[in-house]
């Protein structure tokens, strides 16, 4: 069962209805934060009376038997979204967030200047490895903890919000003192112990979508999270494995409006890691915000040719800075509110 709270309602009302439903033996979970306040009912014999009680108690908005696995993350929780503040940053609201840097820092004089050029091609985040999960061992690993001090530099130098990723549970506590955003990776997705520490970091976390993972999978990870009581949290949709080889991975935008029916928290598209190749980031970078997209996550690198991970889907700061101001076009062809005022004729869209 899903309760989601009234906007004016207080601390008390949740207090009492968590109370009410404890004291008939039920589990609770509260989600709270970045939108309605939501609290999620354990069991499956809740029953027609409890649901008919809980309705008539003060604060509350809408309750819902829940259907879906992912109880709290699904779109009938939250009806109006999820809007996941980081720093500055807001991802979920009406413009799309694009998050830009190179695959892995570098060094700081590098990663100074990437940073530096992200900001000025018109991007709100910062991105950029210190921990990375590479498919060979001798591969560069990441500079690690000197790699997380060097993006916290970037962060004060620009004021753009870092994320980053974190691949051990045991790092999760190591990683959120330098990030402002905690990005669980592809290869990480079902790693449930890891999802668990994030959570409890309380920073808000980019989700990657597995690989192979079916959107249920994806979003039953994302449930993890908001099971351990942190509702900030941001899906990414990255690419899957298909039988062809052409591209790196096959970005999946159906997933986009699929997952916008499906939950309430914001979605954001990477079309570096989704594609493998440099010349087609541009184009799927536009496909993924027509999709409807919050945002996107971008591989860029001064001398794309010369990055240390992932060269051949990295772009120039020149191709970021019109993804970023063509992302913007197209959110506003989009959006009614945004397309008045801009003064340009929205696009006749369902
Ligand atoms: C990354 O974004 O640096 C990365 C490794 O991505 P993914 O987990 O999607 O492969
Ligand atoms: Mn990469």
């Amino acid at each position: 069962m899903i309760i989601t709270m009234r906007g004016e309602s207080v601390h008390t009302d949740h207090q009492q209805v968590i109370r009410y439903v404890q004291e008939r033996e039920f589990q609770t979970h509260l989600l709270a934060g970045s939108g309605d306040v939501v609290i999620g009912v354990n069991g499956r014999a809740v029953g027609t009376p409890l649901l008919e009680e809980v309705a008539e108690l003060p604060g509350v908005g809408m309750v819902n038997r829940s259907s879906k696995p992912y109880m709290l993350a699904q779109r009938a929780a939250r009806p109006d979204g999820t809007i996941v503040r980081v720093g500055n940053v807001e991802i979920g609201g009406t413009l799309p967030v694009v998050m830009a840097g190179p695959c892995v820092i570098e060094g700081a004089e590098a990663m100074i200047e990437v940073a530096q050029a992200v900001k000025a091609a018109g991007a709100t985040m910062l991105r950029g490895g210190a921990f990375k999960p590479r498919t060979s061992p001798y591969s560069f690993q990441g500079l690690g903890e000197e790699g997380l001090k060097i993006l916290a530099l970037a962060r004060d130098l620009t004021g753009l919000p870092v994320v980053t990723e974190v691949m051990e549970p045991e790092q999760v506590d190591l990683v959120a003192e330098y990030a402002d955003m905690l990005q669980i990776g592809s290869r990480n997705m079902s790693n449930f112990p890891l999802l668990r520490r994030a959570s409890a970091a309380g920073k808000p976390i980019l989700l990657k979508r597995g690989f192979s993972a079916t959107i249920e999978e994806w979003l039953m990870s994302a449930e993890y999270v908001l099971a351990g009581g942190n509702d900030r949290v941001v899906l990414c949709e990255r690419g899957i494995r298909s039988f062809d080889t052409s591209t790196r991975f096959t970005l999946d935008l159906n997933a986009v409006p699929l997952v916008k029916q499906l939950t309430h928290l914001p979605v954001v598209v990477d079309p570096s890691h989704g594609t493998g190749r440099r010349e087609l980031v541009e184009p799927m970078s536009m496909s993924g915000v027509a999709a409807g997209a919050h945002g996107l996550i971008v591989e860029v690198h001064p001398t794309p040719d010369a990055a240390l991970c992932d060269a051949q889907q990295s772009i120039d700061p020149e191709t970021l800075s019109r993804i970023v101001a063509n992302a913007h076009g197209i959110a506003r062809l989009l959006n009614p509110a945004l397309a008045a005022e801009a003064g340009v004729t929205q696009l006749r869209v369902a």
